[in-house]
């Protein structure tokens, strides 16, 4: 579904990204995990496009978003970014921030957009937020409606960031379980992630960055309990 093929992306002369290979299967989900800095969100936002690589490819099924002639927005509707901070739009309800790509980028009927919208809000347990402001909700539901915003668009990909760093402990869980049930629809991900324990239970793949460089990529079984790279290993001795 997404192939992403030698990437280099470099920051004021500072290569950030270098040389990144990876491949991702439909209905695959795969952690980054890495230091702070290796270049985890930079990948994910190379792939919405977000930024532009430097050198290298990426394809989203079988179409290369990252040529210079690709219709970018085009690309972008089909994958959905959540990021850490929500970025809700703090002046609208929860049903007309989950409405409104849908119905501006996607030319949806708006009568249709609020009832695909009141589906997703019921099935993570929303419901009863739809009228609600971003302010008036927790961490947590602020996080799961943003979730939604994202899958409103009705995305083949999803891109998560740190989705529960900015969370308190026990609204992190509710977030996991969101993301647990969108895995066993059968959505692709691609998430970005520092709780290793999260990235055990739900990766089929661990991708483990280390200053730009995609060190070692295996099975999440593999990576956590015999990782084949010193590198990673130290890396995970020292968050476990
Ligand atoms: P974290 O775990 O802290 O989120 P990360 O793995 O997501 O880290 P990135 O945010 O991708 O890391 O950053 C990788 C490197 O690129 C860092 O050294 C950062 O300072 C640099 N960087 C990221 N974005 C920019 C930017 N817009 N301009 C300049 N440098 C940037
Ligand atoms: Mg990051």
């Amino acid at each position: 579904l997404l192939r992403i093929e030698n990437v280099w992306k470099t920051y004021h002369s500072q290569p950030v990204l270098r040389g990144v290979d990876l491949d991702v299967a439909a209905h695959e989900v795969v952690c980054l995990i890495g230091a702070s800095g290796s270049g985890k969100s930079t990948l994910l936002r190379c792939v919405n496009l977000l930024e532009t690589v430097d050198d290298g490819a990426i394809y989203l099924d079988g179409t290369e978003i990252t040529d210079v002639r690709a219709d970018a927005d085009r690309a972008r509707k089909r994958i959905g970014m959540v990021f850490q901070s929500y970025n809700l739009f703090p002046h609208m309800s929860v049903l007309d921030n989950i409405t409104l790509a849908p119905v501006r980028v996607h030319k949806t009927p708006r009568a249709a957009a609020v009832a695909q919208a009141r589906e997703l809000l019921e099935r993570f347990g929303l419901a009863d937020k739809a009228k609600e402001y971003p302010d008036r909700l927790s961490g947590g539901q602020q996080q799961r409606v943003a979730i939604v915003r994202a899958l409103a668009t009705r995305p083949s990909l999803m891109l998560l960031d740190e989705v529960t760093s900015a969370l308190d402990p026990e609204l992190v869980t509710e977030v996991l379980g969101i993301i647990r049930e969108l895995k066993e629809s059968g959505m692709t991900m691609v998430l970005a992630t520092h709780e290793m324990g999260f990235a055990r239970d739900i990766a089929d793949t661990v991708c483990f960055l280390d200053n730009g460089v995609l060190l070692e990529t295996g099975p999440a079984e593999q990576i956590f309990t015999e990782p084949r790279e010193p590198r990673t290993r130290e890396f995970l001795q020292r968050v476990l």
